[in-house]
This record gives C-alpha cells, structure tokens and sequence, in this order.
C-alpha cells in the first residue's frame, strides 16, 4: 500500500477501486468491505508495512515469496497472535472491572470532592 494512493493488491497489482481515506487503518478498515485483505506485517519487517491484497491466495504468495517467511514461522506467529487474542477475550471481564472502579472513582470525586468534601 503507498500513502495517498488507491490500494492495488501488492501481489498481482489488482486495482481496489477504493478511495484512499486518509491513514493507512482507516483505509484498510474499508478494504475489507470491497473484497480485498488488509494486512500489516511489521510482526515480520520489524517495520510498519501495510498491505492490501486481492485474495487469500495473493497474501500466501507475497509472504512466502516477496517476505520469504518460512511456512513454520507463519504458523508460530499464527499461534502467538491466536494465544494474545485469547487472553484479551478472558480478560475483558477483569479489564472492565478496574474501568468500573475508576468511574466510581471519579464519580465520587465529582460528588465530594476530591478531599471528601461535598461540592458547592
Ligand atoms: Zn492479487
């Protein structure tokens, strides 16, 4: 993907036909909704690197070919970013927790100010 630009598939250099919507995220969130695959392999460039791919097919080759990622790799990091996808899922009830008391913080705050006094 090249900034300011229309997405073309960075395998086949299939054009999207997607307006380019400011920043790389918000363009890639929209690639989505016109068939395309929006990806970022900074896991394996140690670097920002958004692409935009036509197919499935497309993003196998370009990361097997062009990032030369040994299929092993690919699945290890697969695995790692399934594990932390996980532990965000079970800890979303503990997140929301500690969100909770911070609002009741600051509500109390608001309420008696912030020495326990009541607000005038
Ligand atoms: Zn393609």
């Amino acid at each position: 993907m090249k900034i300011n630009q229309s997405p073309v598939c960075d395998t086949c250099g299939k054009e999207s036909r997607l307006e380019w919507k400011g920043s790389f995220g918000s363009t890639g969130a929209y690639l989505n909704t016109v068939g395309f695959i929006y990806k970022n392999a900074v896991l394996y460039t140690g670097e920002n690197t958004p692409l935009s791919f036509c197919s499935s097919e497309c993003q196998v080759k370009y990361y097997s070919e062009v990032l030369k990622i040994p299929e092993a790799k690919l699945k290890q990091v697969k695995g790692i970013m399934d594990d932390v996808r996980e532990s965000i899922k079970k800890d979303i009830p503990k997140i929301t927790e500690h969100l909770n008391q911070v609002s009741k913080v600051i509500k109390e705050i608001k309420e008696r100010g912030i020495n326990g006094k009541k607000q005038k």
